[in-house]
């Protein structure tokens, strides 16, 4: 069975609707897809109502919380989780308003920088309560500050350049705590971005189920290096496209959900 085990939707930072995403889904061939959106959960029932509508497509509730650890961001998947349970709500509310608080400074370093964006110029981007910092990128495209995404994180909005705030982050281990009580299975996202590789045995130490060892970002050498570790360390091992609807092509890489029992087992 195809899965895209790393997708997100207008919930988060990415373009398409729940529904257009399932119905994406369909069209090319998957048999399903988990909803991973960034400290988010919003558009699991949407995704799920819409997959009734196909006799064989399945959603798994995912979400993908960003953590940090030594100046890096590190992205661990919950999947299967308990998404309406009432700790988490409280989490992802605190994640929400300090999210919103940090686009107001944002927009005040840009302001500095004579970049003129308003909060309203952003909330458009977004579905108003999970404000990421690519909503802020696609406003100052929309203003004809920068021409695409990758250039407002390049000159502004990445850690280290002039308009990046921080934000309330959870902890890897209190992360991957969290996604247990959930009952659901922990899983490193993308760890060919991480610059201190470090952090995997880290994660690995806290207890983190599985390793996405391919990703749309990953090369070869990657993939095998990470497939070794999670071998070795007995992990699931994953696959994501981290589909957002403007980069990345939903289903490249899928997995097999037949060769993880773990997860087949739990659909
Ligand atoms: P935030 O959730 O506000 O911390 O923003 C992080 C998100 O921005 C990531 O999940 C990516 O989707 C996106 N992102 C990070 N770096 C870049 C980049 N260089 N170009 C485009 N999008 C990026
Ligand atoms: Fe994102
Ligand atoms: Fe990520
Ligand atoms: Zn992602």
């Amino acid at each position: 069975m195809k899965f895209d085990m790393h997708t997100h939707t207008i919930f988060s930072d990415g373009l398409l609707s729940p529904r257009e995403l399932v119905d994406l889904g369909v069209n090319i061939g998957l048999n399903g897809i988990a909803i991973t959106d960034h400290d988010e959960v919003g558009g699991i029932d949407e995704a799920i109502n819409r997959s009734k509508f196909y006799s064989d497509f399945y959603i798994i509730p995912g979400i993908e919380f960003g953590c940090n650890m030594n100046d890096e961001e590190v992205h661990i998947l919950g999947y299967f989780i308990d998404y309406n349970n009432i700790e988490l709500m409280n989490i992802l509310k605190k994640l929400h308003e300090s999210r919103f608080t940090r686009a107001g400074k944002i927009l005040e370093r840009l302001r500095d920088l004579d970049i003129i964006i308003s909060i309203e110029d952003v909330l458009k981007h977004t579905d108003k309560r999970n404000i990421g910092r690519p909503h802020i990128g696609r406003a100052m495209i929309e203003k004809g500050y920068v021409v695409e995404l990758e250039q407002a994180f390049e000159l502004y909005l990445d850690r280290g350049k002039p308009a990046y705030v921080e934000r309330y982050q959870l902890e890897i281990g209190e992360t991957i705590y969290l996604i247990t009580k959930l009952s659901g299975i922990s899983v490193l996202a993308h760890p060919g971005l991480l610059k201190d590789r470090s952090i995997i045995e880290y994660c690995i130490e806290k207890g983190i189920m599985g390793i996405e060892a391919y990703h749309s970002k990953h090369n070869k050498v990657d993939e095998e290096v990470f497939v070794q570790i999670g071998r070795e360390n007995n992990l699931i091992i994953t696959s994501g496209s981290d589909y957002h609807g403007d980069r990345d092509i939903l289903g490249e890489p899928y997995v097999d959900l037949d060769k993880i029992p773990e997860m087949r087992r739990r659909l």
